[in-house]
């Protein structure tokens, strides 16, 4: 129903906790935003992986007994929301298979973006896939590994895919926690007392109380096992491309990700946002949840006050019955209802994180109109997004994007805005702590730091252009 780019993924694993398949499932409901489509548990009791998964939330996913069935030290989550594999039990993960190497479990983020080619020559050659997920691809290759050692196998099969992946590994004795070696999706490793976590966020490791240590690196492999946990290092390294939209509205603001706090770098957001395009108003107000952190910057920077002139819902399922007489702006007002008493006869800066297709945020500043708003200034934080991702990200094709076919004005009076302002790249990298060269903004810039296959491209009308090792850029 919200127009938003939606994140593929969320992982979790956990080595040496006597109760690790509750834990796991924990660490999930953490990690429920990252996908809501389908849920999976793999355990082991030190002999034998067994798995459930489910489709729905996590809440829903698994029984009590079904947990207490999960037996073992070791467990593997994971979270899915679909891009690439239609929404079905069948590709819900962890995938469990059993080949020459024994038991293993799979947990993916991200996509790659040759599993197609990948499929093609596997199936060419007698493979039978069991999902139409690209993680698949990992296990083929891994199954047909002439490797000796489970991790060897698992770098050779890593070492012929391209694109992002964060990775959670289950075998009946160990966990391997991988990521891709430009870093797209996060990948953090904590403790808790002697077990070791690793997940896609610190939240995760927040609600079972394990503290984070460090993030797995990019291009970095972790075996967790009852020796220890060794890292290898086996990838070439390749410029880092970490998914900087993690920042501006994926991740739990409660989270930190690629090592920095995301709510320290959205109330940055917000307050870059304010120096460049301030407006003379009476209220900021956030759309929520996600433009709140940069709502705060925002109003601080501008020293105007930050009022919740938007209540969500948070109660709402994925579908509801509209009734056959229509209700103004019923598709938004299920979700999100205005406050009329902080809106009526007020300026309103309106912040949001991002605006995709337009259609919701136009529902939204008519919705503030119509409950007293004299004027809405729609404010951005984050540039306009004028590309696909094709590294683990729900986005439409090019053609949907509103900001990669209208101008700023277009926009503007297409939403019914008093004025709209997005927040520069300049702005949104200066928000972050590290250098600004560590980060993926494909879908700001349409440069991309992986190839993809040019139909792809094609399909989407999109010039493909690369950036970084591929150029020489
Ligand atoms: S294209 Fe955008 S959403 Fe995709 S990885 Fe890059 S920054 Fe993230």
């Amino acid at each position: 129903m919200f127009d938003k780019l939606h994140e593929e993924c969320g992982v979790f694993g956990i080595f040496g906790h006597p109760e690790a398949s509750k834990m796991a499932y924990l660490g999930l409901y953490a990690l429920q935003h990252r996908g809501q489509e389908s849920a999976g548990i793999a355990a082991s009791n030190g002999e034998r992986l067994v798995a459930v998964r489910a489709m729905g939330h996590v809440a829903d996913a698994f029984s009590e007994s079904e947990l207490t069935h999960l037996e073992g030290r070791l467990a593997v989550g994971h979270v899915r929301y679909s891009t690439a594999g239609a929404s079905k039990l069948v590709n819900a993960q962890p995938i469990l298979i059993d080949c020459q190497h024994g038991q293993l479990a799979l947990c993916h983020n991200g996509n790659l973006v040759d599993a197609d080619e990948l499929r093609d020559r596997l199936v060419g050659d007698g493979a039978i896939f069991q999902t139409s997920s690209d993680s698949e691809v990992i296990l083929h290759l891994y199954a047909r590994s002439k490797a000796p050692r489970v991790e060897d196998a698992i770098v050779e099969s890593l070492a012929q895919v391209h694109g992002a992946y964060s990775l959670v590994l289950a075998t009946p004795d160990r966990i391997v926690a991988a990521r891709d070696p430009h870093g797209f999706r996060p990948l953090a490793l904590g403790r808790l007392g002697d077990a070791v976590v690793v997940a896609s966020e610190t939240c995760a490791m927040d609600l079972i109380g394990a503290s984070w240590e460090r993030d797995v690196e990019p291009g970095e492999v972790v075996v967790i096992d009852a020796s220890g946990v060794r890292s290898i290092k086996p990838f070439p390294p390749a410029p880092r491309a970490q998914c900087i939209f993690e920042h501006v509205y994926f991740a739990r603001p409660d989270s930190y990700v690629f090592g920095q706090s995301v709510n320290t770098a959205r109330t940055a957001f917000g307050r870059r946002l304010a120096q460049e395009s301030p407006v003379e108003a009476d209220v900021v107000v956030p759309v929520p949840d996600s433009g709140v952190c940069a709502a705060i910057g925002y109003a601080e920077e501008a020293h105007l006050p930050l009022r919740m002139g938007l209540i969500r819902n948070h109660y709402v399922g994925r579908t509801f019955i509209e009734p056959q007489q229509s209700i103004r702006h019923f598709g938004v007002k299920v979700k999100l209802n205005p406050v009329r008493s902080i809106l009526e006869g007020q300026r309103v800066v309106l912040i949001d994180d991002s605006i995709v297709r337009g259609t919701t945020s136009r529902k939204i500043v008519r919705m503030i109109k119509a409950a007293g708003a004299r004027e809405v200034h729609v404010r951005i934080s984050c540039p306009p997004t004028i590309s696909p991702c094709f590294y683990g990200v729900d986005t439409p094709r090019r053609s949907e994007l509103i900001a990669a076919t209208h101008s700023l004005e277009e926009i503007r009076k297409y939403l019914d805005a008093d004025s709209l302002c997005y927040l520069s790249l300049e702005g949104l990298l200066a928000g972050m702590n590290s250098h600004r060269s560590e980060f993926c903004t494909s879908c700001y810039t349409g440069r991309y730091p992986v190839p993809f296959p040019r139909s792809q491209a094609a399909e989407l009308q999109l010039p493909l252009k690369l950036v970084g090792s591929e150029t020489g850029e």
